[in-house]
């Protein structure tokens, strides 16, 4: 049994880490599958500056440093690995399947999250954290008295756009969907009209996004007319959707249509031994404050079950 593990943390963002955290000290053989990218979306962020404890702001990739140190502090064994696919064995031991072997374990914390869809677009990833972004409470604060530009037409654009108004002097929505066919809300919708900072445009693609080191504008198409123009903007809040990470738990938790796992009370899963926490169970908040707090009720939930257990 010396090789069975009490549990294993699929994800090594916040929500991961926090669990690992917990786990360890909880007393729990605890190993982190970090996937191929480790880390999370804070990634990809620069200056974190909402993340309590940190009064001058921090980086992204030093704060996800510092979580993994703590981690590892208490024992937890992380490994860049990726997860394929999960097994239930006898006795409801878990077979954990990455592209270097299988390992098994008494008890999951999925905390895998989600990926924020991009354009496709090369100029967006060349200026991504240089006025190119996916979250609007991480980094709307470096836009005031400036312009930007929200991409998407979802309920997603609609609240990044209102929450952009506190700062920026002047939000466009670029949407590729008719006047009234959008995907919003109506209310959500209604909101956004109702805001004299924001201006809508519809039938709207991107085409590309312009800047050397920083976004200077983009350049967009009308496609009833197909005509192009350039519009100048200093920041653009790509908001088009998310995609949760779970593919490859297909059959063995409850997901809603959109992939998310369902969790039914505090952070257990339809699976007993199969705990969530951070965006991959959470559309609405996508915090690294929240995913962290969700990391640590999974930690304390799987405590639980492997002390009713034994
Ligand atoms: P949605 O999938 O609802 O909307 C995505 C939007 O992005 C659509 O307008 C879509 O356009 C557009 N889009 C997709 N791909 C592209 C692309 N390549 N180029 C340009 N536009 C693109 O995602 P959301 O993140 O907005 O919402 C996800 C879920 O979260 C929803 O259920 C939503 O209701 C919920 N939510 C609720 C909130 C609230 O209640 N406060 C706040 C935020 C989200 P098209 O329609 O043309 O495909």
């Amino acid at each position: 049994m010396e090789n069975i593990s009490d549990v294993i943390i699929i994800g090594s963002g916040p929500a991961g880490y926090t669990a690992a955290i917990y786990a360890t000290r909880g007393d729990l053989q605890t190993v982190v599958l970090a996937g191929q990218t480790p880390g999370g979306q804070l990634m990809t962020t620069t200056d974190v500056e909402n993340f309590p404890g940190f009064p001058e702001g921090i980086l992204g990739p030093e704060l996800m440093e510092k979580f993994k140190q703590q981690a590892e502090r208490f024992g937890a064994a992380v490994k860049y690995e990726s997860v394929q696919n999960i097994e239930i064995g006898a006795e409801k031991i878990f077979k954990v399947k990455t592209e270097s072997g299988i390992y098994e374990t008494r008890s999951v914390i999925v905390a895998t999250g989600a990926s924020a869809k991009w354009l496709g677009l090369e100029s967006e990833t060349r200026l991504r954290g240089k006025g190119v972004s996916a979250c609007a409470t991480c980094d709307g604060f470096f836009f005031k008295g400036k312009k930007v530009a929200v991409v998407g037409g979802g309920d997603s654009a609609m609240e990044e756009a209102n929450y952009l108004t506190k700062f920026a002097e002047q939000v466009y929505i670029l949407a590729r969907g008719e006047q009234n066919k959008l995907r919003a809300s109506k209310i959500m919708q209604q909101r956004a009209l109702s805001n004299p900072k924001i201006k809508f445009f519809y039938n709207t693609e991107v085409k590309e996004i312009l800047g050397d080191d920083k976004v200077s504008g983009v350049k967009i198409v009308d496609k009833k007319t197909n005509d192009i123009s350039d519009l100048k903007v200093d920041g653009v809040f790509v908001a088009i959707g998310h995609n949760p990470n779970t593919t490859f738990l297909k059959g063995i938790v409850d997901m809603d249509e959109k992939g998310y796992i369902k969790i039914y009370d505090g952070s257990r899963t339809s699976q007993s031994g199969i705990f969530v926490g951070g965006d991959v169970a959470d559309y609405h908040y996508r915090q690294a404050i929240t995913a962290a707090g969700m990391g640590c009720r999974a930690a304390m939930d799987a405590i639980n079950y492997l002390d009713q257990k034994s």
